[in-house]
């Protein structure tokens, strides 16, 4: 059930399906309703709101999530949040590795994840193995991810601010605003940042690990619900990146997912619009292009002799046709990168 090696996405005709997002039940545009929740989210909060919700009114005891290491705070550890306060304390994005699995208990009762769509895949492919039925399932919360940088970016990007990890008494990736910014404490009561755009499309995002290029889901289609950026967009439709209100696409993709989403917007713990998952493709240019030419790259990747994850049920093929120029493109460049990685002696 490692989705490292193999991820499976069985069909639903209940459901609804975009080539990009996958399946899905109904589609939002949303934010958290707390200003303070909405401000301190990655984008809007809404997976923050949605954790403190499920803890208030006893749905779960517990949430799995990340948060900034209290020891060491450039690094990232996984938590158990226990109230909306904790749920507030781990709000943001933490581009950096962590693994919030392990602390995943099968009952659900007990508890409800966070985590990335990786993450969401594991737990659900072990489920399914082990026949966990549906309403004993934990609820799986998910987020829009381009890949996860290593952890020596994190700290490569402390060095590029003039100082050393050492020297880091906070270190927040966004939030604080919509995107916000990489911003660190220092331990001499002096803070250091770096506009979004510089520190994830200059630094973060070209240090990705290598696995999470050839991911298949980057949208949590195994959670219950999944959340993005539903970031504006310029004349030319490119997304920009000036501060603004946190704005949010919100999947529901399970049915649960549709209740809880819908009793959380009748509480007033979220605010949902309808919305129409091709303007997010639109403004999600990455996610779009990464899965069109994923096939690409893993052709490229068998022919340089090189093993590859097994997916099932995600039309990679009729997705590599929409540009056969880009994914003839990507076998090419995939094959050349993974041949000089190998050296000579291969
Ligand atoms: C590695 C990574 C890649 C991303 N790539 C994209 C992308 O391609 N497109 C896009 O639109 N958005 C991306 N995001 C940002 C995120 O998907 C959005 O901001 C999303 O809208 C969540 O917003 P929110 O305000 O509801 O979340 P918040 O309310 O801020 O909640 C975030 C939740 O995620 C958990 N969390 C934070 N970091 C991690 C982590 N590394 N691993 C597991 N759990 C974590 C926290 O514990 C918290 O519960 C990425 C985030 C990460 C961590």
């Amino acid at each position: 059930m490692c989705p490292g090696l193999s991820v499976s996405e069985r069909p639903d005709p209940t459901l609804s399906h975009h080539p990009t997002f996958g399946k899905f039940v109904s589609a939002w545009e949303g934010w958290a309703t707390d200003e303070v929740v909405r401000r301190s989210g990655s984008s809007a909060g809404v997976l923050t709101a949605m954790s403190g919700w499920l803890i208030d009114t006893k749905q779960t005891g517990r949430v799995i999530g990340s948060a900034r290491d209290q020891v060491k705070p450039s690094r990232t550890v996984p938590v158990i949040i226990m109230s909306r306060e904790e749920a507030l304390r781990s709000a943001g994005s933490r581009y950096a590795p962590v693994s919030n699995l392990p602390l995943l208990q099968s009952d659900a009762a007990e508890n409800a994840f966070v985590g990335k769509p990786c993450e969401a895949s594991a737990a659900k492919q072990l489920f399914d193995a082990n026949e966990v039925p549906d309403e004993s399932r934990p609820v799986l919360l998910s987020f829009f991810c381009a890949g996860t940088p290593s952890q020596a970016a994190t700290e490569d990007l402390v060095r590029k601010l003039g100082v050393e990890v050492e020297q880091v008494s906070t270190l927040d990736y966004r939030g604080d605003g919509w995107p916000g910014e990489f911003r660190i404490g220092l331990n001499d009561g002096t803070n250091r940042s770096m506009s979004y755009h510089e520190s994830w499309g200059g630094h973060l995002g070209r240090n990705l690990q290598w696995r999470c290029k050839l991911c298949v889901d980057g949208t949590g289609g195994h959670a219950d619900i999944a959340v993005g950026d539903y970031w504006h967009a310029d004349a030319n439709g490119f997304p920009v990146f000036s501060d603004a209100e946190g704005t949010s696409a919100v999947i529901a993709r399970t049915v649960r997912g549709e209740r809880l989403l819908q009793e959380a917007a009748a509480a007033g713990v979220v605010r949902l619009r309808p919305l129409d998952l091709a303007k997010v493709a639109a403004v999600q240019p990455l996610q779009v292009t990464r899965k069109n030419t994923l096939l690409g790259r893993l052709i490229g990747r068998r022919l340089a002799g090189k093993s590859v994850p097994k997916y099932r049920g995600y039309f990679l093929f009729r997705l590599g046709m929409i540009d056969p120029f880009n994914s003839l493109k990507s076998i090419a460049g995939t094959y050349r990168r993974t041949v000089s990685r190998m050296g000579p002696n291969r």
